[in-house]
């Protein structure tokens, strides 16, 4: 990028004016990494200083037995499959019980589309979750659940939604965008959620006074101009709603020959290769800039590594998620050493080691606890200094 365009840039940043399409491309067109993490920071500075929010939560997956088979997942089992599960009602509230010792503030629960479940199992699931947890927040289900729910059901969304909230949901999940552009989308998604549907229920979700995360899938075969694309959607949404919370750019993984039974699920992966650190950061500091009306960019550090997810605090990010255990759905079988559960005294010294302040949040993003201010680095360093995966 010539210098007069990074002027260009740096002053419509500065003066707080909208970046378009053609922005977009220009920097992820750009391989200065410090110059765009520089002026991602510096939006990221003035809208949420140096504190950074997480949460301790636990992943919980109902069932992964999905009637669809999308290209790059490998969490999706067929029925009959030897490792297909599905939890019964009082297997969910053991496992969400697990972790009650951890104070843990959100219950972040994903599923596949089950072929012959019934609707009213999910209504269910939550109202004894919440009864068996009542201080925990329930972020259940994306949009492609919601929208499959209408099918299994006959019912409309808005009267999904109606009986979920009733049953104690308290946000959607972000999952099931993935990249909007149908040019992508046709070749990686199998399921019937497109943006159309996609939208159209986060906006019900919105308008019945739901806050909702928005994420986008990069690094497998989209180009720029498509993570562009998918942000100025979710962007022009957030100006009609004002409902999304935080955006979540989420790293495609390749998948691990099953040691069940010796298969690799993700059919993208002979033909792609996963972005490397230097291009995540890329993407969050592209994202921070673009995504103006948003308030948080989260790094979900089981899909980056805590390198890069500490990185990132620098490019844009100022949110990460979470405790997180046994996520499941790109990241079935991780050989990259990253681990599956980060307790809170690991992620308040990952964010300390950082240099930023922690502070944890609940699924509404209302403060549980501000933590101490960083040590500065000098000050720290005769102490053994962490290394993270
Ligand atoms: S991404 Fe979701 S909908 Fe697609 S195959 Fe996997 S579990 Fe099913």
């Amino acid at each position: 990028m010539d210098a007069g365009l990074k002027r260009e840039l740096e002053a419509k940043v500065t003066a707080g004016e909208r970046l378009s399409r053609e922005d977009g491309v220009a920097l992820y067109e750009c391989d200065d990494l410090v110059w765009l993490g520089g002026l991602a920071h510096q939006v990221r500075t003035e809208r949420n200083g140096d504190r950074v929010m997480f949460n301790v939560n636990r992943h919980l997956n109902l069932t992964n037995v999905c009637s669809a088979s999308c290209a790059y997942c490998s969490f999706q089992r067929k029925p009959g499959e030897k490792d297909a599960y599905t939890m019964r009602i009082h297997e969910a509230v053991a496992k969400a019980k697990e972790m009650e010792g951890e104070q843990l503030t959100e219950l972040h629960i994903v599923n596949g589309l089950h072929p012959t479940l019934p609707w009213k199992y999910y209504p269910k699931v939550l109202r004894e979750l919440k009864g068996a947890l009542p201080g925990v927040n329930l972020k259940a289900f994306t949009a492609t659940e919601i929208q499959w729910f209408e099918k299994i059901s006959g019912l409309p969304a808005d009267e999904i939604l109606d009986e979920l909230i009733d049953a104690g949901l308290e946000s959607l999940t972000g999952g099931g965008a993935e990249i909007f552009d149908w040019e992508v989308r046709q070749h990686i998604v199998d399921h019937a959620t497109h943006w159309e549907d996609w939208s159209r229920i986060h906006r019900l979700a919105h308008g019945k006074g739901l806050k909702t995360p928005s994420t986008m899938l990069y690094g497998h075969i989209e180009e720029p101009r498509h993570r562009v694309d998918h942000v100025l959607r979710l962007r022009e949404l957030q100006d009609e709603t004002g409902g999304f919370q935080v955006f979540i750019p989420l790293r495609y993984q390749h998948d691990f020959v099953d040691s069940a039974d010796g298969k690799i699920r993700n059919r993208l992966q002979a033909r792609t290769k996963m972005a490397s650190p230097a291009e995540s950061l890329k993407v969050f500091a592209v994202s921070r800039l673009l995504f103006d009306n948003v308030p948080h960019v989260k790094c979900f550090w089981v899909m980056h590594g805590l390198s890069v997810a500490q990185l990132s605090l620098n490019f844009g990010a100022d949110d990460l998620d979470g405790s997180v255990v046994e996520y499941k759905i790109t990241h079935d079988a991780d050989s990259y050493g990253t681990p599956n559960t980060m307790h809170r005294e690991d992620l308040l010294n990952l964010i300390w080691d950082a240099g930023f302040q922690p502070v944890e949040r609940n699924t509404k993003y209302e403060i549980v606890r501000e933590y101490d201010k960083a040590t500065p680095l000098a000050q720290r360093r005769s102490e053994p200094q962490q290394v993270w995966a």
